[in-house]
């Protein structure tokens, strides 16, 4: 089913982009007439969740302190720019083709450059390291490091060691990148298997830049490994997510007590993540779906005139649309089953019930949302409209 839609939008886009005429329609549907619109809505809002608050995190970045093309002070503006909460500066600790023109004999520089540039911004930025070894075990990040040169060890495994003596929370980077898994698909390696037994690595990244695998997904549910995505970023995100034109880069929430960086830590050994990735989200359902309700809020209720089509005020307060599935009784009186609701947008959403009713329930699923392989969960509201 997943695939039948996937086909059908290339048709669409494929039509949209071979008549001129809509050549100034974004996927969205927003008009470009004014260059500036997106400028001021580049910040990334998602709602609290009961008990915790919501961070946007980036725990994958790379600067000209290993393969990266920019000094740390422009990924912290471009963090700032979008609204991020946590970032961790994650420099290939083996590879270092800038080498010749920035030696680099301290691998801690580009979180201390950061963290200059950062100060009284309230952006919260962490030091780490990319392990970077050939499969197995690939390339890992390690972060909340204390000392990133420490890591710096010939044997793979006591790079891990001293990451996990430092109290670092440790994640498999990209494990289905193709330079690694020719065939695209995220597998455990006997290595990775001593590795999550002796606990010495705690999350997977399930979304690197522009890629998804439901296999590590998969392998994050098996194994109890927090789900991660992230950016790793080594141009300029501007450009790598189009964010001028309402992309967004690959981000994790985190849920976490505080803001404080034990707390920020505490969440993510604990799992309390949800991926966002091209306006998907893909978590566990425990935060997933609060996240859902906190960000599709039905607002009101009331029956049209005297008819009985029900106005149902939907609004998404947060930066991604979210597009959901009818699965109750009733058919929609402008819309069809499934629909679209747009980032920072209210939608007015007629249902027509057949006869005025005191208690209207209607269960949606978030398409765009994943707590499983091909898995999506569902919410439900109960509205009591007020009958004449
Ligand atoms: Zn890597
Ligand atoms: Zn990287």
């Amino acid at each position: 089913m997943d695939k039948v839609i996937k086909v059908f939008s290339i048709l669409i886009l494929s039509a949209l982009f071979a008549l001129p005429v809509f050549g100034q329609t974004d996927g969205h549907g927003h008009s470009h007439t004014h260059g500036h619109d997106h400028e001021h809505d580049q910040k990334i809002t998602f709602p609290d969740i009961p008990g915790y608050h919501t961070l946007k995190t980036d725990f994958h970045m790379h600067t000209v302190f290993s393969d990266g093309s920019v000094w740390p002070d422009i990924r912290v503006k471009e963090a700032l720019r979008e609204g991020l909460d946590v970032v961790a500066f994650t420099e290939h600790l083996e590879y270092q083709p800038h080498e010749e023109d920035i030696p680099h004999p301290d691998r801690n520089r580009s979180y201390e450059v950061a963290m200059n540039s950062a100060e009284n911004t309230g952006l919260t930025v962490v030091n780490g390291s990319e392990i970077t070894r050939d499969m197995p075990p690939g390339h890992s990040n390690a972060v909340f490091v204390k000392d990133a040169n420490k890591l710096l060890v010939d044997d793979a495994m006591e790079s891990f060691e001293e990451a996990n003596r430092q109290g670092a929370f440790v994640f498999w980077n990209h494990p289905h990148w193709t330079a690694q898994r020719k065939d695209g698909i995220a597998r455990l390696s006997d290595m990775h298997r001593q590795l999550i037994s002796k606990g010495l690595l705690h999350g997977i990244e399930v979304v690197n830049v522009q890629t998804y695998s439901e296999e590590a997904l998969q392998i994050a549910l098996d194994h109890d490994l927090t789900i991660m995505g992230t950016s790793d970023i080594h141009g300029l995100t501007d450009w790598e997510y189009d964010i001028p034109h309402g992309g967004h880069r690959s981000i994790t929430l985190v849920f976490a007590e505080s803001e404080t960086k034990q707390s920020i830590k505490e969440a993510l050994v604990e799992g309390r993540t949800v991926v966002w990735f091209k306006d998907t989200f893909i978590g566990h359902s425990e935060y997933l779906v609060p996240l859902l309700e906190e960000s599709i809020r039905f607002q009101s209720a009331g029956y049209r005139g005297d008819t009985s089509v029900l106005e149902v005020v939907i609004k998404n307060p947060t930066h991604s649309e979210f597009i959901l599935k009818n699965e109750s009784p009733y058919s929609f009186h402008e819309d069809a089953n499934l629909f679209t609701l747009e980032p920072n947008s209210t939608k007015t959403l007629l249902v027509k019930t057949e006869e005025k009713r005191n208690n209207v329930t209607l269960p949606f699923t978030v398409m765009n949302a994943i707590y499983a392989p091909e898995a999506h969960p569902t919410i439900e509201v109960n509205l009591k409209p007020g009958v004449n």
